[in-house]
């Protein structure tokens, strides 16, 4: 039996978060207020999600050997997340300098630091740690070249081929025979290429990482989810959910497609949302629920975390979801 419900390979970042009267022009300096230090980037935030909703969760990332790196560690462990893969060293933390002006506007400028560094070599000595997951969740906060390689390991442990024909034996159908099942949220969007699309199960996209993505495609101008579902599917996934904010999630694979509505809940900061629906979306698919059961649970995580202020601070526990 795998022993993860769920691998994230991705970033971890520290959030370096200042209030200020208004943003400095070019050659300015303005004071603002004390420094907040939140722990972040896709990858750890996805996989706090799922170990605070009870998954066996391990990360595979790349931090600094600095105090951020340090921290970030910390929080993972704090969450219950399995840090014996995370690589320290190479770079300093990836840390995302954050300036927000009191009608909540911000700057960002991020240095992806040892992020960056989280090499195709470093997925290919995890080999072993790839193959004891049931699912893999990736982003795009690391090299492109990194995620391919995840999709390349886990084409061969599933025997090479991946010619997206129905599921079962060595498909990658999240109970880690064959291989772990891939979720792939493509944020910061940016160019896939055919052999990482083919391996998502699903492809989980906002509106606007849809419309990237569909680049020319006249599918991509339509106001219809379900058209820009049914377009990506095209391009090799084998299954795409679209999240759709305070509207819920759009289900969709070459079966069938269906709209998972939200629960209508107070909106207080949706900072990080879309990675507490994923995390939880790709632990459920772990325990082997099918996708659009998995998606009703996600959307449920999803309301919980925009109820709080923060990213990881906000993301729910199973009794809180229950209780929802
Ligand atoms: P972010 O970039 O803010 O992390 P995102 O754009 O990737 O988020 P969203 O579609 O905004 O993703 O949100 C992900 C999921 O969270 C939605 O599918 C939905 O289930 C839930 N959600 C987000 N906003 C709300 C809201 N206002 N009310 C209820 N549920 C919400």
């Amino acid at each position: 039996m795998p022993d993860y419900d769920l691998l994230v390979v991705g970033s971890a970042n520290a959030d370096l978060v200042i209030g200020v009267e208004r943003r400095p022009a070019a050659g300015e300096t303005v004071l603002g207020s004390d420094l907040v230090v939140h722990p972040g980037g896709k990858g750890a935030n996805q996989a706090v999600a799922a170990a605070r909703l009870g998954a066996r969760t391990a990360l595979l990332a790349r931090v600094g050997d600095d105090a951020y790196g340090r921290l970030l560690l910390e929080s993972q462990r704090a969450a219950g997340v399995d840090t014996a893969g995370v690589l320290v060293g190479g770079a300093p933390t990836g840390v995302a300098l954050i300036t927000v002006d009191p009608s909540g506007d911000n700057s960002i400028v991020v240095s992806p630091g040892a992020n960056a560094r989280l090499s195709p070599e470093d997925v290919r000595a995890a080999a072993a740690l790839l193959a004891s997951a049931r699912v893999v969740s990736l982003q795009l906060e690391i090299p492109l070249d990194t995620v391919a390689t995840v999709a390349e390991v886990v084409r061969t442990a599933r025997g090479g081929a991946d010619t997206g024909e129905g599921r079962g034996e060595g498909t990658g159908d999240g109970t880690g025979e064959g291989g772990p099942r891939v979720v792939l949220n493509p944020s910061p969007p940016a160019p896939l290429p055919a052999e990482v699309l083919a391996v998502c199960d699903p492809l989980v996209v906002n509106e606007h990482e849809a419309r990237f993505l569909l680049g020319d495609d006249p599918a991509g101008r339509e106001e219809a989810p379900e058209a820009w579902a049914a377009a990506l599917l095209a391009r090799g996934p084998r299954s795409v959910v679209v999240t759709l904010g305070a509207a819920g999630a759009l289900v969709a694979d070459r079966d069938r497609t269906a709209l998972v509505p939200s629960l209508p809940v107070k909106a207080v900061d949706t900072t990080g949302a879309g990675d507490a629906f994923t995390g939880a979306l790709a632990w459920r698919l772990g325990l082997g629920e099918d996708l659009e059961t998995a998606v009703r649970f996600a959307v449920r995580v999803g309301a919980a975390a925009v109820t709080r202020d923060g990213a990881q601070e906000s993301f729910p526990t199973a009794e809180e979801v229950a209780a929802l």
